[in-house]
């Protein structure tokens, strides 16, 4: 009764009782409304619905003049991870899920930094990953490859994600850790001893940084599978054992029937962890990005006791190998020869039979390639020849074709177009090119021969920056990779690594229309 007097008395006061009473109240209906359409269309500008339609759910995403979002009704349906996986054009929801993931991930880091295992005995660390994969919602294979050593096990991870008609795309990471003492002195660094296939012992670290490469690989499943709506085709996430090592997993890998049984693949990514590149960052290199690796053993046979040769031969063929690069290879094109090891005799005063050289030899070019290692063989038989090596002594050279890793050739075409996407998702001062360097990778391999199967394998900045500029103001050289010093930064590089891959494979993979 009360408020039907009170309702009485508020209607009365806007009932108009003259003419100009009629006008004060049609001008105040008219500022309501012009406030409430204002207010309407601010409103409605700001949000948009996401996920789902807003019939199937009543959950909107708000994004306020700042830039920052947030949803109605988050906590209702259950499905926030689904409406933070779609991605606005700032890239905001990747770096939300990462942030979602990653104390997950810092602590399967710390795990398979402590625990790491040797080319071609990566059994803990396989079993890992591919459990970490099948969490994620992928179809997963292990034990994938054939080594030509039978005796070998092939520890290899096939993950799959069928996701609707589009590209196969393949996202590689290497399992494998090398045989060195760590010397970084971090609360988890790896305090693992082992017997190396020669019977000896060895300490183990993972001092070529693939417990990042795998840490950022399992994230970038997980994003990627949260991301589901996001792309279209297939994803491919391969576990690659011994790469540190010829012959390597990836070999091991397509002789098993990677691209048989398993789709094949339109583009392969993989990233490598960079020494001296500060966290944050992605580098890239178009074209010809590492090196071909071959490793030659050189048996210069002499004649024991008799004649001149055996104490004069040994070093002119070093020397002469040397001038291959300067005097032969056209300047410009890029060529190392190297002899790590000389090895001849056991005693000052006896002159031996044999003389051992090991070269490792680098190139980038098929035709550079074999103009050097012929230019080897030419050189070393000539010498010998012209010292006098009796008949049937010649030098006996071994290519050792089983050991050979060709060059990485980032397909240019792909490199522009994921540099672009990670410029967008990095900004543009966090993407850099790089040079191309002399050292070798087995994920080469899966570009085919023929460099039919387009990849780009880029490089993540994994450094501190403070020492960067502290290692450019002493010039003291930073520790590199194979370093029993090699400490990468965790967190930054790792949560760059899963925004640049998954940036990356989903650039490849968006839907076109
Ligand atoms: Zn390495
Ligand atoms: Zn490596």
């Amino acid at each position: 009764m009360v408020s039907f007097v009170k309702l009485r008395a508020f209607v009365s006061l806007w009932l108009p009782r003259s003419v100009s009473d009629t006008m004060v109240l049609v001008k105040k209906l008219a500022i309501l409304i012009f406030v409430f359409a204002l207010s309407y269309t601010a409103f409605s500008e700001t949000k948009t619905y996401i996920g789902h339609s807003p019939d199937e759910c009543a959950r909107i995403r708000f994004v306020c003049p700042e830039g920052e979002e947030y949803f109605s009704d988050a906590k209702r349906c259950g499905c926030e991870k689904k409406l933070a996986a779609n991605p606005s054009s700032s890239g905001q929801p990747i770096d939300s899920l990462i942030e979602k993931e990653y104390s997950s991930l810092d602590a399967l880091y710390k795990h398979l930094h402590t625990n790491p295992e040797l080319s071609y005995h990566e059994v803990n660390t396989s079993v890992r990953i591919a459990e970490e994969l099948r969490k994620a919602g992928f179809e997963v294979t292990e034990k994938f490859g054939e080594y030509p050593d039978p005796k070998l096990t092939g520890y290899g991870i096939v993950a799959v994600m069928k996701n609707g008609k589009g590209p196969t795309v393949l996202v590689r990471t290497d399992l494998d850790a090398l045989p060195l003492e760590e010397k970084t002195g971090l609360p988890y660094a790896s305090k693992v001893k082992t017997k190396n296939d020669a019977g000896e012992d060895v300490s183990v670290m993972h001092a070529c940084g693939h417990d990042i490469h795998m840490t950022v690989f399992v994230g970038t499943a997980r994003l990627l599978s949260a991301l589901r709506d996001q792309w279209h085709g297939t994803l491919i996430m391969v576990g690659q054992p011994a790469e540190e090592i010829a012959p390597g997993g990836a070999e091991a890998m397509l002789r098993a029937g990677l691209y048989t049984k398993f789709p094949k693949p339109d583009y392969c990514l993989a990233l490598h962890d960079d020494a001296s590149l500060a966290t944050g960052k992605a580098g890239w290199v178009e074209g010809y990005a590492l090196a071909n690796v071959d490793t030659v053993d050189i048996t210069i046979r002499g004649a024991g006791g008799h004649g001149a040769y055996p104490h004069t031969t040994k070093d002119p063929v070093v020397v002469a190998l040397q001038t291959i690069v300067s005097r032969e290879v056209q300047p410009g094109q890029f060529a190392v020869v190297t002899v790590g090891s000389f090895h001849g005799g056991t005693k000052h005063n006896i002159i031996p039979d044999d003389a051992k050289l090991q070269l490792t030899v680098r190139t980038y070019t098929k035709e550079i390639r074999q103009q050097v290692l012929s230019a080897i063989e030419r050189i070393t038989k000539g010498i010998t020849q012209a010292a006098g090596v009796p008949a049937g002594r010649e030098p006996i050279i071994d290519l050792h074709p089983a050991k050979f890793v060709p060059a990485t050739y980032n397909n240019p075409d792909l490199v522009k177009k994921t540099v672009s996407a990670f410029q967008e998702a990095l900004g543009k001062d966090n993407v850099v090119e790089r040079i191309p360097v002399g050292g070798g990778e087995d994920f080469s391999r899966f570009s085919l021969d023929d460099l039919s199967v387009p990849s780009f394998q880029f490089w993540l900045g994994a450094v501190d920056p403070k020492k960067i500029a502290e290692s450019e103001k002493t010039k003291t050289p930073l520790p590199s990779l194979h370093s029993p010093l090699f400490a990468p930064v965790p967190e930054r590089t790792i949560r760059t690594g899963i925004k640049a891959m998954s940036t990356a494979v989903i650039n490849l993979m968006k839907p076109t229309s």
